[in-house]
């Protein structure tokens, strides 16, 4: 059962269309496998709706399709609705998979169109980019077998995990699949998974670890960002 989900002013954000591409991909991954936030995301879908209209609505007091569309933009409005042949033929989307040390799993929708990065692999750890295009953002899939472990770190940033399969915990709790974590500098952690985990991953620097030994590990936290 999910027990992480993100606030409802991430979800506002979303919503609302400003947060940038690997945010709003982990939110609308959770989304689809969360009821809870589906229908919240619905509710401020609604909300915002009326109040756009509303708004314009009362500017004016009423509303006609030329107030909103010039003759231009009503013509080609028109055209795109009736030469839009690809409705038509489109067909059912075909579920995607993509394969981590021999173990097929599916991707969620929100990442099916998405280009994967090459596999690079540190013991138990593999990771594989996607290329979001958000500079000092790094996205990842992140795929640890059973009984592998990151050891405790922290970062100068914020690192959100979206856990796509299996579970894994740490000294604040475990997690399951479809839980939304979003930690930042005021966390230091060390997640262990027993039976391995695939997560779709968002840090905005490298991970920084804390512990004696552990500190010669640092180059692994380049790894994972
Ligand atoms: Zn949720």
């Amino acid at each position: 059962m999910i027990k992480y989900h993100p606030s409802h002013e991430l979800l506002d954000t979303f919503v609302t269309g400003q947060l940038p591409a690997s945010f709003s991909a982990a939110i609308a991954i959770h989304t689809e496998l969360c009821d809870i936030c589906r229908n919240k995301v619905a509710q401020l879908e609604s909300t915002h709706a009326n109040n756009t209209f509303t708004s314009v609505a009362d500017e004016d007091h009423y509303l006609t399709a030329d107030m909103l569309f010039n003759d231009w933009e009503m013509d080609s409005l028109i055209s795109a609705i009736t030469d839009d042949t690809e409705s038509i033929h489109a067909t059912a989307t075909t579920p995607q998979s993509v394969s981590f040390n021999d173990t097929a799993y599916q991707l969620p929708r929100a990442l099916q169109h998405i280009v994967l990065g090459k596999q690079l692999h540190v013991g138990k750890l593999t990771r594989s980019r996607l290329d979001l295009n958000e500079g000092a953002i790094h996205v990842s899939l992140l795929h640890i077998q059973a009984g592998g472990c990151i050891p405790n770190h922290t970062h100068k940033g914020s690192e959100l995990t979206l856990l796509l399969e299996g579970s894994f915990e740490d000294e604040m709790g475990t997690y399951n699949k479809g839980d939304f974590i979003l930690l930042n500098s005021d966390h230091t952690h060390s997640p262990i998974t027993k039976h391995g985990c695939l997560c779709y991953t968002v840090v905005d620097s490298p991970l920084t670890f804390t512990e004696g030994m552990a500190k010669i590990l640092n180059p692994l936290g380049n790894f994972i960002y």
